[in-house]
């Protein structure tokens, strides 16, 4: 059975599959494509919508227990932006 992960973005319980894993890698927060970074790792649904959700919601922040810049959460939405649909 595949494992479920909590989307920060709106909460929902979904299968690791369909979410992807954002990773604090050297310092900055990236789309972990091949979901095998090391590191602790936060999940969110493949929307823009449950980004904009976790980003509001500070979720990052409390996910990777340190503060998130301002200018890291855009450099991750831009990444986001160029891979997901709207
Ligand atoms: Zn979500």
């Amino acid at each position: 059975m595949n494992q479920a992960r909590t989307c920060v973005g709106c909460r929902q319980l979904e299968s690791r599959t369909n979410l992807l894993r954002v990773v604090r890698f050297e310092g900055k927060l990236q789309i972990d494509v091949s979901k095998k970074l090391s590191g602790r790792g936060s999940w969110l649904h493949q929307k823009l919508n449950c980004l904009d959700l976790a980003v509001n919601r500070g979720a990052f922040s409390r996910a990777f227990r340190s503060k998130i810049d301002n200018a890291d959460l855009a450099i991750l939405k831009e990444q986001a932006e160029k891979m997901l649909d709207k």
